[in-house]
């Protein structure tokens, strides 16, 4: 394989970037917009912080369709700390919360939310190891505070096809498939999502929440753990993340000037080329369930431990970075968020090609 220089990062996130967001980033590191400040160095209640977040705020509810009755709201902490602060803010001490246990992520969200109330897990594929999802619960009470689920399974590589509609108040963790597709976010009473993996750097988290949400928050909380703090203060509560919102606002017009129909296109026609090469290559295989495989994070095995073990080092020669498996599956799992291209993928393809060719 002719290796040409330029490394293809699949990792799960922090997750590559486009090189013209990389590049727009670098120039204003030294010099935003002509103005002789560093992005690093505006200041965060000035009116440049303030058009990076009303644009990007604009930019998010234009991709996902919705109006005024949603709030978007820039946070710090990540998906942990979303986890935590939904119990915290919609499920009181004697309510009881549904949730979708569908990976690791999900029953990290279970774990958190079991610190303030009841929880009740309405499905879950634990004991098949997460290999497939859960089948969708029959009866969702319309009583629970809030029912949780996890749209792409980031470990695992399972996601689910659509945003249902539940009778309860839907909150949905988006951190890995945000963007990827067209997605029902209205049936969303609060969707959130690390930036990461496909929105920008690690360091902001995207919530957007329905504006009849807030008024079910049940505690007495301290501002930066109250959603409404948030949202009376603009993103604003207190300094938060500007350089992860400034890539994140070059990430959305990014994914703007594609267009979303043309990212879940071409994210389409990646994953399956490549579950096509792990089906066909008797190297490899997945045990994920068909009908349920993810398009953003791709887990396989190799047949054995040093076939796995030739072909990471394979890969490591060839430019193919972070393919690793997340440390608790092992095996390896190529991340696929927009900013992979159709071609990175064809490289991947013919890399697993050429290494079953030298190690038949
Ligand atoms: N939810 C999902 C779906 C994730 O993939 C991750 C991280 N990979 C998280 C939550 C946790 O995010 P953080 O590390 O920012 O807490």
């Amino acid at each position: 394989m002719i290796y040409s220089g330029k490394l293809i990062n699949l990792n799960a996130g922090p997750a590559a970037l486009p090189d013209q967001v990389l590049q727009q980033a670098a120039e204003a590191v030294l010099n935003f917009e002509h103005t002789g400040m560093s992005v690093l160095s505006i200041p965060h209640r000035g009116v440049h912080f303030n058009k990076i977040l009303e644009e990007s705020k604009a930019l998010v509810k234009e991709l996902c369709w919705l109006d005024d009755d949603y709030e978007v709201l820039w946070m710090h902490g990540g998906g942990r700390l979303q986890f935590a602060m939904i119990p915290m803010n919609f499920l009181g001490e004697h309510g009881t919360a549904g949730y979708i246990d569908s990976g690791n992520w999900s029953a990290d969200a279970i774990r958190h939310a079991s610190f303030y109330g009841n929880v009740e897990v309405l499905t879950s594929t634990k004991k098949h190891g997460y290999q497939l999802l859960p089948e969708w619960p029959e009866h969702i009470s319309a009583d629970l505070a809030y029912v949780h689920m996890t749209s792409n399974n980031t470990i695992y590589g399972t996601q689910w096809d659509e945003i249902p509609r539940v009778d309860a108040p839907l909150i949905v963790d988006m951190s890995s498939d945000i963007f990827s597709r067209a997605m029902n976010y209205t049936n969303c009473s609060l969707f959130y999502a690390v930036a990461q993996k496909n929105i920008g750097p690690a360091g902001a988290t995207l919530v957007v929440v329905r504006k009849d949400m807030l008024q079910r928050i049940q505690r007495n909380l301290p501002p930066m753990l109250n959603y409404n703090e948030h949202v009376a203060e603009k993103s604003v509560l207190n300094t938060p993340p500007v350089f992860p919102i400034y890539v994140s606002l070059l990430m959305l017009r990014w994914i703007k000037s594609r267009g979303i129909a043309a990212i879940e296109e071409e994210n389409r026609r990646k994953a399956a080329l490549l579950y096509d090469e792990i089906d066909r290559n008797p190297l490899f295989s997945t045990s994920v369930k068909k009908e349920d495989r993810s398009m953003m994070n791709i887990c396989f095995r190799a047949v054995d431990e040093r076939t796995g073990e030739m072909f990471n080092d394979f890969c490591t020669e060839t430019g193919i970075v972070n393919i690793k498996g997340h440390r608790s599956t092992g095996g390896f799992r190529a991340s696929l968020y927009n900013a992979v291209s159709l071609e990175d993928v064809k490289y991947v393809v013919a890399a697993m090609q050429e290494f079953e060719t030298t190690n038949k």
